[in-house]
């Protein structure tokens, strides 16, 4: 299984170093009087009710995860991006091209976790799970063997993750599937794959409902809320 974004130890010291400069611009930009800002990035609603995911998600922890965390990637975001010169491009792109700028680390990280989280939002539904259908179920058939190992293989990275990241089902440019994890923020996009669908194993996802308990969070996610519909929507 392919482990992607895993920081390097040099990238890691860059990352150390650029943290504490992205806390001196996040600072600038708070207490910085008398200046508007437009809001570049606006975070969409959640795509159902807070309590739409319940049992598996408490409506607590997505009232904090959706009313605090990913708001707050997307104002902070909105802080960073001003006055560099990805101001007014797409999310998406704002946060490819801070990847590749160590000067860029907090807004890099503030929008790739704004956009992993609408994706993580959009790939869950109330009375998910099951099975697909159509060009994903095959594309999961020849590139897996079948859900259980694509599942399996989804579970195993969720629980492989050390600290915080992501899961995620990816294509290839060629259309075959895999399962990668990122740590962080990062995204599989950094490495010229296409996301399907993703469960974020950050502490904050789980811990109100699960505490350390992530592998009871991951089954329930995968039972009962993968919407496969978006999945198949990401396959194209
Ligand atoms: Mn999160």
């Amino acid at each position: 299984m392919p482990v992607l974004c895993d920081a390097s130890p040099s990238r890691r010291q860059v990352l150390r170093l650029a943290a504490g400069a992205s806390l001196m611009l996040l600072a600038g930009g708070m207490f910085r009087p008398g200046q508007a800002r437009a809001a570049t990035f606006a975070a969409p609603p959640l795509p159902y009710a807070e309590n739409a995911l319940e049992p598996v998600i408490s409506a607590k922890t997505v009232g904090f995860h959706y009313g605090k965390h990913t708001i707050g990637y997307f104002d902070n975001a909105n802080k960073l991006v001003a006055d560099t010169p990805l101001a007014g491009q797409p999310l998406e792109k704002v946060f490819l091209e801070a990847a590749k700028d160590p000067k860029l680390v907090g807004l890099f990280r503030n929008a790739a976790q704004a956009w992993n989280h609408v994706f993580y939002w959009n790939g869950l539904t109330a009375g998910g799970g099951g099975a697909p259908s159509g060009k994903l179920a095959k594309a999961i058939e020849t590139s897996f063997g079948g859900l259980e190992p694509c599942q399996k293989a989804l579970t195993e990275a969720a629980l492989a993750q050390f600290g915080s990241g992501w899961a995620w089902l990816v294509a290839d440019p060629a259309g075959k599937l895999s399962v990668v994890k990122t740590g962080n923020a990062d995204n599989p996009m950094q490495e010229g794959l296409k996301p399907l669908w993703v469960i974020d194993v950050w502490e904050h996802a789980y811990y109100l409902d699960y505490q350390n308990r992530r592998a009871d969070y991951v089954k329930g996610v995968l039972e009962k809320l993968v919407n496969w519909d978006f999945a198949a929507k990401n396959l194209g």
